[in-house]
């Protein structure tokens, strides 16, 4: 049986986690991109794409690298994404990191 305080810090994280998508979701259609800082590059894991539930439009190959069905037309906080070192907190698997934060 798992004790209750793991389920309590389950859902302290699931719910951050939630928040931070919300916001990240809102916040991206009114910024520009503050993504400038950001370093690296996509190693198509698609963890980002993962958080809380999975797209619609998410699809892994043969290979096991994750593909957008809808690259091209993609929403803009999906484009952008990570904005900052806190989008990591979401996906602490990502391999994007940040000059001005380095990973949070
Ligand atoms: S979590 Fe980071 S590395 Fe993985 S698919 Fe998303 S942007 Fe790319």
């Amino acid at each position: 049986m798992v004790p209750y305080y793991v389920w309590v810090a389950h859902l302290q994280w699931k719910s951050r986690v939630l928040l931070d998508k919300f916001h990240r979701w809102v916040v991206s259609w009114f910024q520009s991109d503050g993504s400038s800082a950001r370093r690296g590059a996509c190693m198509r894991c698609g963890a980002c794409c993962k958080i809380i539930y999975q797209c619609p439009f998410y699809t892994e190959q043969a290979d096991g690298t994750g593909f957008c069905r809808i690259y091209h037309v993609r929403p803009r906080p999906c484009q952008l994404f990570p904005r900052n070192p806190r989008d990591l907190l979401s996906v602490p698997m990502c391999s994007y990191w940040f000059d001005d934060g380095g990973r949070p």
